[in-house]
């Protein structure tokens, strides 16, 4: 099954795609990832892309949909792939169906998740990840059980992301509302959308995904 999580930033759509990756074996594919990895590989890409992210503006096409044509090609298209922060506008919906024809394969779903933007602030600026298995927390919502110490594998190092920052999350949520919510129009009308409510809690949110994705 392939699928893209779809949703504003501060959403929950990295640590629902965790979920499904731990529980159905399935290959997350997220953009923003590869892009944070090419920032510090200090490569010309990784140096073009940096400054973009850091203001929270939305990076080329050409460059995301490269990324992901990529990763099609290699050991990931062998696995369900679920699309997170990728497509971001419809030039990269169009070519990701594309890609996919040409690869023999077919989007299955498109799962919508509905936060109110209150709430987004809250959730991008208490943010952090662990630095080796990179599981998320929330200072208040989901902090460690012990302090300082991951939960899942007991590293002590952490990081904040750079953009998660009130004036970055504003451009943020600006170039979601203008360049990637018309998607929702644009799967639905393919009849792809599945829509959740993606404030509940995180045990919530993914038992109403996999409803809506039958699983
Ligand atoms: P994310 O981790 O998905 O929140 O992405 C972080 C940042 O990476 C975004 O604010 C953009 O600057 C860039 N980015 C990630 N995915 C895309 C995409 N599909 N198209 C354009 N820019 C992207």
């Amino acid at each position: 099954m392939n699928i893209i999580l779809l949703g504003p930033p501060g959403a929950g759509k990295g640590t629902q795609a965790r979920r499904l990756v731990e529980e159905h074996g399935m290959v997350q594919l997220s953009t923003g990832d590869m892009l944070r990895a090419a920032k510090t590989s200090g490569t010309e890409m990784g140096n073009k892309v940096a400054e973009v992210m850091a203001r929270g503006d939305l990076v080329t096409d050409d460059i995301v949909i490269g990324l992901i044509s990529e990763q099609l090609d290699g050991e990931a298209g062998q696995h369900g792939l679920i699309f997170d922060g990728f497509p971001r506008t419809l030039a990269q919906a169009d070519a990701l169906g594309k890609l996919l024809d040409e690869k023999g394969k077919t989007l299955d779903s498109v799962v919508e998740m509905k936060v109110d933007d209150d709430a987004l602030v809250d959730r991008i600026s208490g943010r952090f990840t662990c630095s080796k298995c990179g599981e998320v927390y929330h200072d208040t919502t989901k902090p460690t059980a012990k302090e300082g110490v991951c939960d899942v594998c007991g590293s002590t190092e952490f990081t904040r992301r750079a953009d998660d920052n009130p004036d970055s999350v504003r451009v943020r949520l600006m170039a979601y509302y203008r360049s990637t919510a018309p998607l929702i129009g644009y799967y639905h009308a393919k009849g792809k959308l599945v829509s959740v409510d993606g404030l509940g809690e995180i045990d919530t949110v993914a038992a109403d995904i996999k409803q809506g994705l039958g699983l």
